[in-house]
């Protein structure tokens, strides 16, 4: 065990814990060792939409609190620390990175996306090692990594959720629980560092601290040179200087029987291809990586599209996975081309490939096996098919789209889409089908998070207006148990719902009745959702549909709008205004502007969430 030895190596040393977390504190005094917390007022805001992976968030989230710390102490604190530890934590699932609830309806959220499933729990650690040069310059080396451990939830019930959640325990906690007090009651089974999951991977840790200090070297810098996670920078006057030397972990071993996707890697995570996280005030080298990735983004959508409409996902679920040319043989392709999709998805951490008794074997993600196989549970496949068949089609068009100002549906499909729902429902039933297919994968994975945007228990009745294949609506009467929905959509899209019924689940409390929300009466409820139908409208038919919701509505009764959107600046999200380019009619708004023109109708006292998936959410109530 390297433990004590490492202890001794930083005796004399100023050790400084750049975290508040006193769970940390507790783990790391535990072991007897000596150091000053000094907490980082580094704000984690990093975008998460630049890592391609929760634990290079949590990587780059912990050395920028880490640094922060160490660029600070020399000026403020007036002393030069030797070493800095900073970490974060988070927990992934479902493809989302859970931080620390805000709120209580988060940690509801948050806690029963857990419920029933297995998910990761990521620490990154970053250990900043400072020299003080001459003429007041000082030296950083950083040694980072993280460390995962998988951990299953027991299924939740709601009365088990709430108790836990008005405990008060979720709200400090990364993904909404505490694995070292009630929280452990959730807890199935932990597969790795349990310490890890409470907030630090010691073990990990002493590991790389015995790498920096058990050479024959006393200088902790020069040790870790040949790390290849290594970074180093100096600060020169004040002014950061990047002076780093990093390498992407790769692919392991060919010889290794070990099956990864090339994203997953311990200890480097900078240099990956795709998406670089931009770093403060360091750069790697000047090489422009965002345009690159959004120059090559296309080839990337295309090959999912494409691996997803030859079921290539669907039958690459079991862990022996298939050859290349056993897939190409199922899918009738030639074995080259289906060898190089595969590569390709493979790179793009779709697939995972790795040698099966002599020969190379493909087999599906984590992610892959919940998103992409056609009946999973979350799957996007409806989503994605609709991109490759239609919206891909009129991207092709953009600079039409752009110089007439309108929809290329002629140029793209030789007709026009006055309605495009109208068109799509009435041409044929693969169409409909392909339409309601994609809204409902949408809907299921972003139906929980806006069902729990708000507490919505003191409705029992709700309508939801343009509520498609029902998915919303049966996430809503799973989260309140008390509510009863009826879903109002156009007669076509009504005549197919029995197509998307939940298993696992009782529907009795979800209804479909057919109409045309501008023209018929809508049915009486205490709560009206309209999920993804006011972007779509220009405004003289908003008008109509809001007028004719203001005159249906009683005081008190709710309207929960669930759109993306944009920020006040409309600078972003880029999915609202990427989607935008190939909408038809109708616009996206700011929450500032949904609000206001709620208010134009009656509907008052907003309350606005961002639910980090694909909707955020606004309620108000009609006055
Ligand atoms: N609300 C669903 C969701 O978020 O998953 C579906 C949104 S989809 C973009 C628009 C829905 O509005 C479709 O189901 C469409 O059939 C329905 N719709 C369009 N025009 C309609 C009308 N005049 N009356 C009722 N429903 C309509």
């Amino acid at each position: 065990m390297v433990l004590n030895p490492v202890i001794s190596k930083l005796t004399g040393k100023l050790v400084v814990l750049a975290s508040a977390s006193p769970r940390r504190l507790e783990i790391l005094t535990n072991v007897g060792l000596k150091f000053e917390v000094v907490p980082s007022w580094f704000k984690e805001t990093l975008d998460k939409t630049l890592f391609r992976t929760p634990q290079e968030y949590a990587v780059e989230t912990a050395k920028q609190k880490a640094l922060e710390v160490a660029k600070r102490m020399p000026y403020k604190h007036l002393k030069t620390p030797d070493i800095v530890i900073g970490a974060d934590t988070v927990v992934a699932v479902d493809g989302f990175i859970l931080e620390k609830p805000v709120d209580k309806q988060d940690a509801y959220r948050m806690l029963s996306r857990l419920s029933g499933k297995e998910h990761s729990v990521f620490t990154g650690v970053a250990i900043i090692i400072c020299h003080e040069l001459e003429g007041q310059q000082i030296e950083y080396s950083v040694v980072d990594f993280y460390e995962e451990t998988k951990v299953k939830f027991a299924d939740l019930s709601e009365e088990m959720l709430w108790e836990y959640i008005h405990s008060g325990e979720p709200m400090d906690k990364a993904g909404g629980y505490g694995i070292q007090a009630l929280g452990g009651m959730l807890v199935e089974y932990v597969h790795g560092d349990f310490l890890n999951v409470v907030g630090f991977p010691l073990n990990h840790f002493c590991k790389r601290l015995g790498d920096i200090y058990n050479t024959h070297s006393e200088s902790p810098a020069q040790s870790v040179k040949s790390e290849p996670c290594e970074e180093k920078w100096t600060l020169v006057n004040k002014l950061s200087k990047c002076v780093e030397n990093g390498e992407a972990e790769g692919w392991p071993d060919d010889e290794g029987d070990s099956a990864v996707p090339a994203s997953t890697s311990r200890g480097a995570v900078h240099k990956l291809n795709l998406v670089q996280p931009q770093c403060g005030s360091y750069r790697n080298s000047d090489f422009p990586h965002r345009i690159v990735d959004l120059l090559d983004g296309f080839k990337a959508s295309k090959t999912l599209f494409a691996a997803s409409k030859l079921k290539v996902f669907d039958l690459l679920t079991s862990a022996e996975g298939l050859t290349a040319g056993e897939v190409a043989g199922k899918i009738a392709a030639s074995v080259e081309g289906t060898e190089r999709l595969l590569d390709a998805s493979v790179s793009l951490g779709l697939l995972m490939k790795f040698k099966r008794e002599g020969t190379v074997a493909y087999r599906n993600t984590e992610e892959a096996n919940q998103y992409l196989v056609s009946s999973s549970e979350l799957s996007l496949h409806g989503y994605i098919i609709h991109c490759n068949d239609l919206v891909w089609h009129l991207f092709t068009h953009l600079e039409h789209g752009v110089q007439e100002g309108c929809s290329q549906h002629q140029r793209a499909f030789g007709k026009r889409s006055d309605d495009l729902f109208q068109d799509s429902y009435y041409s044929s039933k693969e169409v409909k089908l392909r339409f309601m297919n994609a809204m409902h994968s949408i809907a299921k994975v972003t139906g929980r998070d806006v069902a729990a945007a708000f507490d919505l228990s003191q409705f029992k009745t709700a309508c939801d207006l343009g509520g498609c294949t029902g998915a919303m609506a049966y996430e809503f009467t799973r989260a309140y148990p008390g509510l009863s929905v009826a879903v109002f959509d156009l007669p076509a899209v009504v005549e197919m719902s029995n197509h998307f019924l939940p298993h696992n689940q009782e529907t009795n409390r979800v209804t479909f009745v057919a109409g045309d929300f501008f023209n018929d009466d809508l049915p009486k409820a205490d709560l009206y959702i309209l999920a993804r139908i006011l972007h779509d409208w220009p405004d003289e038919k908003v008008n109509v549909l809001l007028s004719k919701l203001s005159a249906t509505c009683t005081p008190g009764c709710g309207l929960l709008v669930c759109e993306i959107f944009l920020d006040e600046e409309r600078r972003g999200p880029s999915r609202a205004l990427l989607q935008a380019l190939s909408m038809t009619e109708g616009r996206q708004r700011s929450a500032a502007e949904y609000s206001l023109l709620m208010e134009k109708y009656g509907f008052t006292q907003a309350r606005i969430k961002h639910t980090q998936s694909f909707l955020d959410a606004i309620l108000c109530v009609k006055q």
